[in-house]
């Protein structure tokens, strides 16, 4: 009886002892590699994938908040249903200020002349006045006015070509909103895009330049983004 308890528990030490060599073995074999055990019936190895984390801008660019009255012409007081893209636009006015452009949207609730507003407005100073709030609906961009954020831009000439100043401070609002509402640079369009229609002039005329304006954009959020 002794003798077989005692073959027994060697026999148990031994296999405790084999045991303890492979799973100290396991770790070194497989390095970097995880096993993964599928459905019980095998062991596959698995490369794990780390995707990028995307980055955001997270400060938008300085701006002036200057909000239109309420009002039927420039602004409905409607709210956006959601955000599903940027929408560039050009003043198509040479010369005229982000403030003056502002004035006019606000002049529109008087004059009654046309439906027109934009929720942003950067000026060839690369300033920026705000004019709707991105909770609200502006009068830009046609049938996407319901799910977009719609940005004017001014011009110092008839080219419709963006002042540097103007360009720097439209990648760095655009990259921020983009963040602000999780989207992807294709998300990014100009208002010829919506309607055919010459907006924003230069960038409608060159297509290689509003491609290298997106390019831009995506490389502001790789420089400057977290
Ligand atoms: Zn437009």
């Amino acid at each position: 009886m002794r003798a077989a308890r005692r073959k027994k528990s060697r026999q148990e030490l031994i296999f405790k002892m084999v045991l303890a060599v492979l799973f100290a073995a396991i770790p070194a074999v497989t390095g970097g590699v995880v096993w993964r055990v599928a459905a019980g019936r095998s062991v596959k190895p698995v490369i794990e994938e780390v995707a990028a984390p995307k980055k955001t801008v997270r400060t938008p660019p300085e701006y002036e908040e200057a909000l239109l009255s309420i009002n039927e012409y420039s602004r409905p007081g409607t709210a956006l249903e959601e955000v599903k893209g940027i929408v560039i636009h050009y003043t198509a006015n040479p010369g005229t200020t982000a403030r003056q452009n502002r004035d006019y949207f606000e002049g529109l609730g008087l004059s009654k002349d046309t439906y027109a507003s934009s929720h942003y407005i950067v000026g060839i100073e690369g300033e920026v006045i705000q004019c709707i709030p991105c909770e609200e609906m502006a009068y830009a961009s046609n049938e996407r006015n319901a799910d977009t954020i719609a940005i004017e831009c001014c011009i110092p000439d008839d080219t419709g070509k963006f002042t540097e100043k103007t360009y720097r401070t439209l990648l760095h609002l655009t990259a921020w909103l983009m963040g602000t509402y999780g989207l992807e640079i294709d998300d990014v369009i100009r208002h010829y895009d919506v309607t055919q229609k010459e907006c924003p002039k230069y960038y409608v005329q060159y297509p290689l330049e509003w491609e290298k304006l997106k390019e831009d954009i995506a490389e502001y959020i790789e420089a400057y983004g977290e």
